[in-house]
């Protein structure tokens, strides 16, 4: 099983990004000449995410709405009084989206729904220079 592997970067400005990486994944598994296989992608953090969404302004909007509304930035957090970086709902929302995904690779494409675009999540208090890890295996 030939494992072939890449990075994408993005920069992150500490406001709830949500970066849709779909067409880096896509250059990453053209460049690896996989045709039939699965990709997985994992981002390193406690304060990243990575998911699915149709990647359209009104829908990217409801989802920081309902994020706030599931773990707000102003209420209290163990985490800031233990550590002090007062980002204890970053790690929250993190968790609650988890760090990585896999799909499947079929005729040299991932089987993505129309609609439906890979989006890095950040929600760190603090700009960011995040890498996600891409494992293509055959
Ligand atoms: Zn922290």
């Amino acid at each position: 099983m030939p494992v072939k592997h890449g990075q994408i970067f993005e920069n992150t400005t500490a406001e709830t990004d949500v970066i849709d990486i779909t067409y880096k994944v896509e250059r990453e598994i053209g460049a690896s000449g996989v045709t039939n296989g699965a990709v997985i992608l994992f981002v390193p953090g406690s304060t990243g995410a990575l998911t699915t969404i149709e990647f359209e302004s009104g829908v990217v909007s409801d989802l920081k709405k309902a994020i706030e509304r599931v773990a707000p930035e102003d209420i209290y957090y163990e985490h800031n009084e233990r550590w002090g970086d007062g980002n204890g709902y970053s790690h929250v929302r993190a968790a609650i989206f988890g760090a990585s995904l896999h799909i499947p690779i079929v005729g040299g494409h991932m089987t993505l729904g129309t609609w439906q675009q890979i989006v890095l999540l950040d929600f760190d208090n603090r700009p960011r220079k995040r890498q996600i890890e891409v494992q293509i295996f055959e």
